[in-house]
């Protein structure tokens, strides 16, 4: 072996070593190491080398499987006909020379083709799974698995409305191929509410749905709002189609969710159309894509193609641009939180992902840090998916061999802010601040949680204002700030007569705010808007949920047992209950005055929201509901009484309608409020 060659060797074994551990953690445990597009560039990188070096390439390198491992524990389901996978093109000169080497494959055939007929397609960031009809009956659900045997997971498909259990005048046998996947608003609400029962959150859409569908119990996989977009049709029996599309039109007809956008043109130019199209759109999709999908329509056409490998020559991966990008980890950084907890922060080289720089962002807790393995010094890999915070989601591909790295960054034993002794939480990932009374980074995080939007709303106290107040001794709790100094608050720089009074005006109109806005403006831990909102209704006054024990705190809607500890608990702490006579003193409302519940003319209906209304936010919406009597809740289940569906609602109007749930538009919100 030449010198490059033997290099070249020693590169493919790493890479596949990566490659397969990424497999590892991907498909055994619902937990990827590292993003798609750098899962990406490890398997082109190795593609590209076995292409170079054809002598290296083994029966089982990752290149030769369609990429998934198949678990043990669901029953395996062969495919009929394999589910393939795709090659990819990144923009419109890769995708002309793929047209081009398909009119050189037909016209070795003798066949001659001006302007190809395509159907593009939005490629949905899911989980690629097969439904197997049998006379119009959907008989096994399966994964594609590695392509040629998947996992069977019909019940918990079962569990997906929008998939029709049965079709009519169907042909003998009919397998649907498809893409589940998960609505990013839905995605986001799932990730909230496992944050608040302490639960671990999930990387994205498709982690989250192919979590969903890998469950063994398919009572979870219901609970999870999954949803499906049918793309395809394999094995048939007793019927015929000419094309792509006028499969996709029967696949409509029959009831399958088929994307309503997917288009048919005509020529290489109107695919790239259509292609920047779809890119442009993107980011205000309620679902994630990671590109396009294009095929040539026509079967006959298909055929002659044929497949090379494991990749139909007649369809191809238009991708788009990473949402990732590598960066310098200049260093790690701890902060203490509202509640205490110290949190890690990377420090990074500056770099641009989907036009924004990101120079620092969240590592979550020590836990997460220590498993992703980055280090200050390391090449770190970023994501920014969707409008979600960028995140460091692992060591760029080398760095772990590295001998130099410096050491895992451990959480300090002393608070960042105040000096205090750290404090490990029992059976947790957190690590405390135990000086709630003194800590400055504590007081000064509980003030901005206190004046933000959703809370108090006091605008005109930006992070730095607020530091300055209380570098100025000016304002240390939410009640200082009623209370303020405007003298000496006139005489420091910047804050001019207009600000002084604009300030005044925005305090002056947050002691109108409902006791429900302070009650989560007070920021106690693991209390989020909705949970507030119920605990102001059920506890009427503050005096009340001051004197709650744990058992009555977890009567109410939406709170859990732990949950209720730490409200008891938080709410009997001194400073809590000074913070308390402070506000009162000031004149913040600590007293709920719509009707209570069981009162009011919707007393005790519960409503969930979804999609956008015409003319009134959800906000108003929730005010106004409340106001009646009833409660809101961010869930359907079997409880719910009304759905007042907007405009785009997903997966919740689909629910309510499987549950028989009464569905309302705006309209029918405002008849029933009146009465
Ligand atoms: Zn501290």
């Amino acid at each position: 072996m030449t010198e490059s060659s033997s290099e070249a060797a020693a590169r493919a074994i790493a890479l596949r070593e990566q490659i397969e551990g990424h497999n590892r953690s991907y498909y055994d445990h619902d937990d990827p190491t590292v993003g798609d597009d750098q899962y990406d560039a490890l398997l082109n990188e190795l593609r590209d080398l076995e292409a170079a070096y054809p002598e290296l390439v083994t029966l089982d390198s990752p290149t030769q499987r369609v990429g998934s491992r198949r678990l043990e524990r669901f029953e395996p389901v062969q495919h009929a006909i394999p589910m393939l996978s795709l090659g990819n093109a990144r923009g419109g000169e890769e995708f002309r020379a793929w047209v081009e080497r398909m009119r050189s494959h037909l016209e070795r055939e003798s066949i001659a083709i001006d302007d190809f007929n395509f159907v593009v397609e939005p490629k949905i960031d899911g989980l690629a799974v097969s439904l197997r009809y049998e006379d119009g009956v959907f008989v096994t659900g399966a994964t594609r698995g590695d392509g040629t045997v998947g996992e069977d997971i019909t019940q918990n498909l079962q569990t997906i409305s929008s998939i029709p259990k049965r079709i009519e005048s169907a042909p003998r046998v009919l397998e649907v191929r498809g893409e589940v996947y998960l609505p990013i608003a839905d995605f986001r609400e799932l990730n909230e509410r496992r944050a608040a029962a302490g639960e671990s959150t999930f990387m994205n859409p498709r982690n989250s749905a192919a979590g969903s569908l890998r469950q063994l119990d398919p009572a979870i996989a219901a609970e999870r709002p999954l949803a499906i977009w049918c793309y395809g049709v394999g094995e048939l029996e007793g019927d015929q189609f000419t094309g792509h599309r006028d499969s996709l039109k029967r696949l409509a007809d029959w009831g399958f969710p088929v994307n309503p956008d997917i288009a048919a043109v005509t020529g290489a130019d109107a695919v790239i159309k259509a292609c920047d199209g779809w890119l442009e759109r993107r980011e205000s999709l309620p679902y994630e894509i990671d590109g396009v999908v294009i095929k040539v329509d026509d079967f006959e056409l298909q055929r002659r193609l044929g497949t090379v490998g494991r990749e139909p020559r007649w369809a191809i991966a238009w991708k788009f641009p990473p949402t990732t990008a590598k960066t310098l980890l200049r260093a790690v950084h701890w902060n203490v939180g509202r509640t205490g907890h110290i949190v890690p922060f990377a420090e990074l080289e500056p770099v641009q992902i989907g036009g924004v720089t990101v120079s620092f962002t969240t590592l979550h807790n020590e836990e997460d840090l220590a498993r992703k393995d980055v280090r200050p010094g390391d090449q770190v890999i970023i994501l920014r998916a969707g409008d979600v915070i960028p995140q460091v989601i692992s060591p760029a591909p080398h760095e772990s061999q590295r001998t130099d790295r410096s050491d895992p960054p451990h959480v300090p034993a002393e608070c960042p802010s105040c000096g205090a002794a750290t404090v490990k939480v029992a059976n947790s990932v957190w690590t405390i601040c135990p000086n709630k009374q003194g800590c400055p980074g504590q007081q000064w995080q509980a003030l901005r949680h206190f004046v933000k939007r959703g809370a108090m709303d006091i605008e005109g106290l930006g992070d730095k204002r607020l530091e300055e107040l209380m570098e100025a001794g000016l304002a240390v709790t939410p009640a200082d700030l009623y209370s303020l100094d405007w003298s000496l608050l006139e005489e420091r720089e910047g804050w001019g007569e207009r600000s002084v009074e604009a300030l005044k005006e925005s305090l002056a109109a947050s002691r109108e705010r409902p006791f429900a806005k302070v009650l989560y403006g007070l920021g106690i831990e693991r209390i989020g808007e909705v949970n507030a909102r119920n605990l102001a209704q059920h506890f009427r006054t503050i005096e009340a949920l001051m004197e709650a024990d744990p058992e009555q705190i977890e009567a109410v809607q939406g709170i859990g047992p732990i949950q209720a500890e730490l409200v008891a608990e938080t709410v009997r702490e001194p400073e809590f209950v000074e913070l308390i006579r402070g506000l009162r003193a000031a004149g913040i409302r600590l007293e709920e005055d719509g009707p209570a519940a069981g009162e009011g003319h919707l007393a005790d209906k519960s409503f969930v929201l979804t999609g956008s209304l015409p003319t009134l936010t959800r906000e108003q919406a929730t005010e106004m509901i409340l106001a009646a009597g009833g409660r809101v809740s961010s869930s359907v289940s079997k409880k719910t009484d009304y759905l007042i569906a907007g405009e785009a609602a997903g997966s919740k109007l689909e629910k309510a309608e499987r549950l028989e749930v009464t569905v309302l538009d705006e309209d029918g919100l405002n008849k029933l409020l009146a009465g």
